[in-house]
């Protein structure tokens, strides 16, 4: 599909008509059916659904460039269905039976071009459907519950995952999300035709004065694209590509915080999005490197009051909506408990009655990290993955947390 685009130019002005009119095209692109990529609203709004009795079926499947060929994809997908006769009853088999039907004719329609598998989520008693492309390589996996189980999507969520990719020339502008290696390219902007505006009849100082003022009116309109495309994707970091003078004239009318987050690479206005990714992937890798490092540092640096100490305090930081940033050792794999009353997680799984509220009704959890990550996504609290060994083992407790308050 082609990214939405437009053209700025002197009978053109970025006026707050066209700049609704872009966000608006760019929120319709996050939430189009097909394939895409998630937007960070969109994970939210999966978060929350909790059908309270129908089940959800959840799907992840692997789609590698073997099970592309033919319909290779299909003995995966069987396989991966066979298993819930093995571990649900006739009743809720049955139930979620139409659901994984109608999940196989969506992948026998069209596979997703876009990345290394797919994941679904389908209730058709609730109207519920979600189908994403994943730009990283998940293990099949099946899951029938009244919420959908998101652990995979929620691990490829760090903050520095997403960032912004802006390619910038006179002749055109796109602008580009990267997310763990898939790249998808969001907007276009045309140039303006400023050659054919300066004739010969204009002398050329006046010429390079006027071509100077187009250029400036320019970069601030697509400086401004850039700040609603940030936005609407929260990405972490600004990625530019542009020739000095305009460079120097978008940097001008970006805000504080987008320059704090500017970095420059260099690729070809007319690359591919993969070409583009592939450029941008080792200033990619070094941001993610360096910003565990700050974020271990930050921990360390904070006064014990600003962070939780250990996996618990964390836990119940969360709970309590104080969680301003929850970091998580990558590698950490438990189970827990769950209060359905008053939400708390807890590492131990052997409790009669909850700590906190003092309720009896308490639920073992597969997976402690997926549901902090489902309650940090809940409250707004950003989310960190260490991956660098170095890191983890100076973060000391596989969950921390930045506090609010
Ligand atoms: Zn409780």
């Amino acid at each position: 599909m082609k990214a939405p685009s437009l053209a700025i130019d002197v009978h053109h002005a970025l006026t707050s008509e066209l700049r609704d009119r872009i966000v608006e095209n760019v929120r319709t692109r996050i939430q189009e059916q097909s394939y895409r990529l998630l937007s960070p609203e969109h994970l939210r709004g999966l978060a929350q659904l909790d059908t309270g009795g129908p089940p959800i079926v959840s799907l992840y499947l692997q789609l590698t460039p073997e099970r592309r060929s033919g319909r290779a994809w299909h003995s995966a997908f069987s396989a991966l269905t066979h298993t819930l006769s093995q571990t649900m009853d006739r009743a809720g088999r049955t139930a979620a039976e139409a659901d994984i039907q109608e999940i196989k004719r969506a992948l026998i329609d069209q596979l997703p071009e876009l990345g290394r598998g797919a994941a679904f989520f389908a209730c058709r008693e609730r109207g519920i459907w979600h189908q994403i492309a994943l730009p990283i390589p998940l293990p099949d996996r099946i899951h029938v519950a009244s919420r959908p189980y998101l652990r995979p999507l929620l691990r490829s969520w760090g903050r520095s995952d997403r960032m912004l990719l802006a390619l910038l020339s006179r002749e055109q502008s796109r602008f580009l999300i990267s997310h763990l290696g898939s790249v998808e390219e969001i907007y276009r902007v045309g140039g303006q035709r400023i050659r054919g505006m300066l004739t010969d009849r204009i002398p050329r100082d006046r010429r390079d004065a006027l071509a100077n003022k187009l250029l400036k009116a320019e970069a601030k309109a697509l400086a401004s694209i850039a700040e609603m495309i940030g936005r609407e994707f929260e990405t972490s970091h600004l990625l530019l590509c542009a020739p000095p003078d305009m460079s120097a004239a978008f940097r001008d009318h970006l805000s504080k915080l987008s320059l704090t987050r500017l970095l420059p690479f260099e690729t070809s206005i007319h690359a591919s999005p993969a070409e583009v990714g592939a450029a941008a992937a080792p200033m990619q890798e070094q941001i993610r490197a360096r910003a565990e490092r700050e974020l271990v540092d930050r921990l360390s640096e904070a006064a014990p009051a600003a962070v939780s100490a250990g996996t618990q305090e964390t836990l119940d930081c969360l709970c309590e909506g104080r969680v301003l940033i929850l970091i998580a050792d990558d590698s950490y794999v438990a189970r827990g408990s769950h209060c359905r009353h008053c939400q708390g997680l807890f590492e131990a799984t052997q409790l009669s009655s909850c700590p906190i509220c003092g309720g009896a009704e308490l639920e073992t959890v597969d997976d402690l990290v997926e549901a902090a990550l489902q309650q940090a996504l809940e409250r707004n609290a950003q989310i960190t993955f260490v991956r660098d060994p170095a890191a983890r083992s100076a973060i000391a407790a596989p969950l921390r947390a930045l506090l609010r308050y």
